[in-house]
């Protein structure tokens, strides 16, 4: 096993959607990710999810660069922007259109109850019938995996969700399909993020395996929550981080992944110092 970890090639990332600058909820993931990366001797990836142009807010990219910069986090490769890859995108939606692992639906959202999706068109459309979104077709069979922080999880994708939408009736790639093409890209073997995305991570599986890529190993923090349990988020206005105050918003964040606070940190560079061993130390890395 040790030499195992030794030849593990770590790369992980952080992956935010540029909707606003970062709040106290995405710092927490963003610093398990870094951590987690850094505890590993690993590289840590930074990639901008400006797929969802209505969300993208002009600028918020840049702001959470200097927002990670000034909180000591330092990428290790020149980032990514999702749409700067929609060329790449259709390329493998052709591909597995060409598999007939895709088919286009004309379900209006009206139509659909909310359940797993009935597969209602699954078997072609009707002449006169216009496809408005194109969903994946899901094998059979239940995906199991472990999360590092959550334990095991399995769900049966086809049985629970149904052939998902992997391109939307607006046209948008969804977010499902670039985040498996871009992992499988840039080579990424561990995603750290927040626990809002682990019951999309079956989905994620699903469609890695169809692409033949390997499937990165996963850990789902828990969530920052506002008074009223909802999750901080920039929809609902979380306020951005103080940028006066690095070590304060760091030692909030650290806090909240369960570690006791760390004795005398008086700057950015000395917050990591702490942290990284601490967090190896946990997770026995
Ligand atoms: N862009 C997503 C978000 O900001 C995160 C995607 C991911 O980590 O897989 O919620």
């Amino acid at each position: 096993m040790a030499s195992d970890k030794r030849s593990y090639h770590y790369i992980g990332r952080f992956a935010p959607s540029p909707s606003g600058p970062l709040h106290d909820g995405s710092l927490v993931a963003a610093m398990a990710s870094y951590l987690d990366a850094r505890a590993h001797k690993g590289q840590w990836l930074l990639r901008i999810e400006d797929i969802d142009a209505p969300r993208t807010i002009a600028g918020a990219d840049k702001t959470i660069m200097a927002q990670l910069s000034c909180l000591g986090m330092q990428w290790d490769a020149p980032p990514v922007w999702q749409s700067h890859r929609l060329d790449r995108y259709r390329t493998v939606f052709e591909q597995l259109k060409a598999r007939q692992l895709v088919y286009g639906c004309a379900c209006t959202r009206r139509q659909l109850t909310g359940g797993a999706y009935p597969g209602t068109c699954s078997r072609g459309l009707a002449a006169g019938q216009q496809a408005r979104a194109w969903r994946l077709r899901v094998p059979a069979g239940v995906v199991r995996f472990v999360d590092l922080w959550q334990g095991p999880q399995s769900q049966d994708v086809a049985a629970e969700v149904g052939d998902f939408i992997i391109k939307r009736a607006d046209g948008l790639w969804a977010y499902q399909f670039v985040v498996v093409i871009d992992d499988a890209d840039q080579g990424v073997t561990d995603i750290v993020r927040g626990m809002d995305l682990l019951n999309s991570t079956a989905r994620q599986r699903v469609l890695a395996q169809l692409l033949g890529a390997r499937a990165p190993r996963t850990m789902h923090v828990p969530l920052l929550l506002d008074e009223a349990g909802q999750k901080l988020s920039k929809q609902n206005h979380a306020p951005p981080l103080d940028h006066g105050n690095a070590v304060a918003a760091l030692e909030k964040a650290w806090k909240h992944l369960g570690f006791p606070l760390l004795p005398r940190i008086e700057s950015v560079s000395e917050f990591w110092a702490q942290a990284v061993p601490r967090w190896a130390a946990r997770f026995n890395i």
